[in-house]
């Protein structure tokens, strides 16, 4: 059983798809736990453009276990715990050898260009199977491999976060709770910023040194303050609003590095000479590399992250129009499903 995407702003359906047989190089993988995700949203809402081949099962966000192995596979047996790496690149990919399949031109995605594990099982060759090195409840497992791996990428290999240095969090969702407790753990200061009562509570118990229950426009002066001054080291901007963008360019402070990981839809505007009297870099984080959930999965089980606000909400596959839609109304920070 699976659940479809029929179109741009349709309802999932359930679809019974034949049982899919792994090619050469290839694993079948039993789905155990598939996070939903504002992605799975944004693919509802039509957000990655006419490139979508429709119906297409969403589902991004997963683990399970490895259930048939596929011609020439080595080094992984059946049973095997894995988390999945929703990125695939042809053989020789440049991205890929330089250790960035997430911006290959020639990428393809699960739950977004080929069927995802909003289903009982999935496809996937070798290079996208991560094994953790010991057992790990499946539900947390699913939720390392994106909500947690994508602001480690963010803030480790984008930002290149520092201990001692101050961090700016923008938003307090699934990326942006998770910020606040990777930049405690990566030995930071922290400042969060949202509006939301029980996001600023959340951002606290994650061990945010100081929350600001703002917009970000209007917090852009306790920021400043909270970072000496001038601003914070690095910006991390998590929240889908345009505004926002701006505003975390303003709240960086000299040599400042900006990360933008939530999707605004609208554009922003700044002037160059606020990006270049601080040397600022403004980058873009997208997504994930298979190392960041290797190091999410780490984080984890070293104690240094606790995932347990991600995983409090978990329904059976068959309600996942139900949990979009938690998601959408900003009930849940992140649901679980599990076939
Ligand atoms: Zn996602």
């Amino acid at each position: 059983m699976t659940k479809e995407l029929p179109g741009v702003g349709e309802s999932l359906r359930t679809a019974v798809r034949p049982l899919p047989q792994p090619g050469p190089g290839e694993v079948r993988v039993r789905v155990e736990a598939c996070g939903v995700c504002g992605s799975d949203h944004f693919l509802q809402a039509g957000g990655f453009g006419d490139s979508i081949s429709f119906p297409v099962v969403p589902g991004h966000e997963a683990a399970g276990r490895v259930d048939a192995l596929g011609d020439g596979v080595e080094g992984f047996a059946v049973d095997d715990q894995v988390a999945l790496y929703y990125i695939s690149t042809p053989p020789g990919d440049r991205w890929t050898a330089a250790g960035r399949p997430n911006i290959s031109p020639d990428l393809t995605r699960m739950g977004v260009d080929i069927d995802g594990a909003f289903a009982e099982y999935v496809i996937r060759p070798t290079a996208a199977l991560i094994r953790p090195p010991e057992p790990i409840a499946p539900e947390i497992l699913a939720v390392l491999t994106d909500a947690v791996a994508t602001p480690v990428h963010g803030l480790k290999r984008i930002a290149r976060l520092r201990a001692g240095e101050s961090l700016t969090v923008i938003g307090v969702g699934g990326l942006g709770s998770s910020a606040v407790q990777l930049g405690k753990a990566m030995g930071a200061k922290v400042i969060a910023v949202t509006r939301s009562p029980t996001r600023q509570a959340l951002a606290r118990e994650l061990g945010a040194d100081e929350v600001v229950g703002a917009s970000a426009t209007e917090a852009i002066d306790i920021v400043r303050e909270f970072g000496g001054g001038f601003g914070t080291d690095v910006v991390i901007q998590c929240a889908p609003d345009a505004r926002a963008d701006e505003a975390a360019i303003a709240m960086a402070g000299p040599a400042g590095r900006v990360v933008l990981i939530g999707a605004a839809t609208e554009p922003f505007s700044v002037r160059a000479t606020e990006i270049f009297w601080k040397e600022l870099e403004v980058r873009g984080s997208r997504g994930f590399v298979p190392d960041d959930i290797s190091d999410a999965i780490s984080l984890y089980l070293d104690g240094s992250i606790s995932v347990d606000h991600l995983v409090q909400h978990s329904r059976p596959l068959s309600e996942a129009n139900e949990a979009l839609d938690d998601l959408k109304q900003g009930r849940v920070l992140r649901s679980v499903l599990t076939p």
